[in-house]
């Protein structure tokens, strides 16, 4: 599930020149590809809109690091639960984090089942027992992992415990679908639509009042009160949400 496909481990190994010159190349098949599907600028500045103007409802974030990758894990009790060591081992050392998550029940169409969850206290106990683990500061508050280092110097590796120790009251996570709806939750069974908002000539000032409207109406709390029980209930799938 986490072998690095052989273009990821030649991106691996590529200088800031070469990452360069690629992205200006795809930038150019972008908005070529734009041009041909009729997509304009305006549908593009229409996004960056909704993100200047949710930025704006928050405190200015700490730099995040941008050269150490993350990669994530799910463990599924029964299908790669034996493999938590061969996952760990195979980012020690790499310069990269790898941040388990615990399964969840994201969406319609995944069949989970609580009974699946490995919990991340059973996937630290593994590492831990193999690798000695020990805690890390988080990188800022609310930081929806929790860091650990190897002892031995190997690097560091993520927990994140979706499911077994929610998070809901500290979450920030809003999504932007691709059809302007404003998903709160990664729960959520409907979005605001900011489509129509925008079409209607909002100014970004208006936007930004709607943005802090629902923001600050929002109760959302999915994880906090999951059971056995909640799957069934309808809710957006990951793939409409931006995965
Ligand atoms: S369930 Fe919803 S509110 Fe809770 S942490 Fe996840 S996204 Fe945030």
């Amino acid at each position: 599930m986490l072998a690095r496909s052989p273009r990821a481990q030649r991106r691996d190994h590529l200088t800031r020149d070469d990452l360069r010159e690629r992205i200006t190349a795809a930038e150019v098949r972008r908005e070529h590809l734009e041009q041909r599907r009729g997509i304009t600028g305006e549908h593009a500045a229409a996004s960056g809109r909704v993100k200047r103007a949710a930025t704006a409802t928050h405190e200015p974030q700490p730099p995040q690091p941008i050269v150490q990758r993350r990669e994530h894990g799910k463990v599924k009790r029964h299908v790669n639960d034996h493999a938590i060591l061969a996952m760990a081992e195979r980012f020690r050392d790499s310069g990269h984090i790898l941040r388990f998550i615990e399964y969840m029940d994201v969406g319609m169409t995944n069949g989970w089942r609580l009974d699946d969850v490995v919990s991340a206290e059973e996937i630290h106990r593994a590492i831990d027992a193999e690798w000695p683990l020990e805690p890390l500061r988080p990188h800022y508050p609310g930081e929806v992992a929790s860091r650990y280092r190897y002892r031995d110097g190997a690097g560091e590796v993520g927990l994140i415990a979706s499911v077994t120790q929610p998070f809901c009251g500290s979450c920030t996570r809003a999504r932007l679908s691709a059809d302007g709806k404003l998903h709160t939750c990664l729960f959520a069974t409907r979005g605001h639509d900011l489509r129509d908002l925008m079409r209607r000539g909002a100014t970004d000032h208006e936007l930004a009042q709607h943005l802090r409207g629902i923001w600050g109406a929002r109760a959302d709390r999915y994880s906090e009160a999951r059971t056995a029980q909640t799957p069934p209930l309808t809710k957006i799938e990951m793939s409409y949400n931006g995965g």
